[in-house]
């Protein structure tokens, strides 16, 4: 055994079917009484819903959230926080809204109890990406990491199928980076191989058919998994070449995580041959990257960067950005190499 070290999250966490009906133990558990609740425009109605079931215990809602955290949508949450006197944040919905929430929490210091109806996998980390003037900048501190989840399976059973599985190959990435991390060890090596063998075996189920419960609790239940490993230990090339292409290309989030991960697992394939072959034998494939690659095409899912409308003379500029400041891969990040790979990815080739 390797030397490393391990430390324990100190989330609260809440796992089931029917589990939102303890939002008003776990309110009072913290010790408030007003709860903001937090969601997109999209889940407006389910946020105003919780806020009229939780009665006294609730301030009010707030129904902005927007990807990448605008910082102006935030500015104008923290003011109907004041406004209302709420003392925490309960976010309904996606990385979005828990986005929201971590940015209300790391300027006001409130309790965050969070709800998660999708797969990203943000309510386990202390890591907050944020946006004003088109710039994207991400911050780690413990005072973003939400105090309470609540994973409700009844939730997930709305999320439409393209999301579903998106969104479960981005969890899914979170626990292949997890595996060949720097700082990684042994505890999160097991939960990003169970959590890779849960989503990936729920996934399939699910985009047959969007309502199988059982799924829905295996595929949830992996992305708390994959998510506690995006919190724990540090991402690498995977996650920086999505970082450039949504954030300086405005591609879509899960489906960009979902287009490069089989490139970024076959890049570090000979360099991290271990934990590559615990990624094949958690999807139960042969090869890591074209398990990666058949399981998103099986799923329906997009496989080239060209169907999510990236140029491909915007391809030489997104190596170089990719390349551009030295962090920890398996193997090294080299412009030329970086640029072959978006290009295999470009194109949606099945990686060998
Ligand atoms: P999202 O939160 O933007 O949700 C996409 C859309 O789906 C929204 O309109 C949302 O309201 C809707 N939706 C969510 N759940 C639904 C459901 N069950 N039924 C119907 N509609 C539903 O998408 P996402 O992929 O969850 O999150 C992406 C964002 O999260 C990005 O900004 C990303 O950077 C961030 N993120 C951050 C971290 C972190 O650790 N900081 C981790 C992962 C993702």
């Amino acid at each position: 055994m390797d030397a490393f070290v391990y430390n324990a999250a100190p989330t609260r966490v809440i796992f089931g079917s029917g589990t939102l009906a303890a939002l008003p133990g776990e309110i009072e558990r913290l010790g408030r009484r007003r709860a903001l609740v937090l969601s997109t425009p999209h889940q407006r109605g389910e946020a105003e819903a919780l806020a009229a079931a939780l009665g006294g215990l609730a301030a009010g809602s707030f129904s902005e959230a927007a990807m990448h955290t605008p910082v102006a949508v935030t500015a104008a949450a923290v003011e109907r926080v004041r406004a209302l006197g709420a003392d925490c944040t309960v976010a309904v919905g996606g990385g979005s809204t828990t986005g929201l929430g971590k940015a209300v929490a790391l300027r006001t210091g409130l309790d965050q109890i969070v709800v998660p109806t999708t797969y990203a996998g943000s309510e386990m980390t202390p890591i907050l990406g944020q946006t004003e003037d088109g710039l994207k900048t991400t911050e780690r501190a413990e005072a973003i990491r939400p105090e309470t989840v609540i994973y409700d399976v009844d939730l997930t059973l709305s999320l439409p199928v393209a999301l579903t599985v998106t969104s479960g190959m981005n969890a899914i990435a979170h626990a292949v980076e997890a595996l060949y991390a720097r700082d990684g060890n042994p505890v999160i090596g097991l939960m990003a191989e169970e959590g890779i063998r849960a989503m990936a075996g729920a996934l399939p189920r699910l985009a047959a058919d969007g309502g199988d419960r059982a799924a829905r609790s295996d595929a949830l239940y992996g992305a708390w998994l994959c998510g506690t490993c995006l919190g724990a230990v540090e991402m690498a090339l995977h996650h920086k070449l999505c970082h450039v292409l949504g954030g300086s290309f405005g591609l879509p989030h899960a489906e960009t995580h979902c287009v490069v991960l089989p490139h970024a697992t076959a890049y570090n394939a000979e360099a991290a041959p271990d934990a590559v072959a615990r990624v094949a034998r958690a999807l139960g494939t042969r090869d890591a990257a074209g398990g990666l690659h058949d399981l998103a095409r099986g799923l329906g899912a997009p496989t080239a960067l060209a169907a999510l409308g990236l140029r491909e003379a915007d391809l030489d500029r997104a190596a170089e950005i990719a390349a551009a400041r030295p962090y920890p891969n398996p193997r090294p990040v080299a412009r030329d190499a970086i640029r072959r790979l978006l290009g295999e990815a470009w194109q949606g080739r099945r990686p060998i």
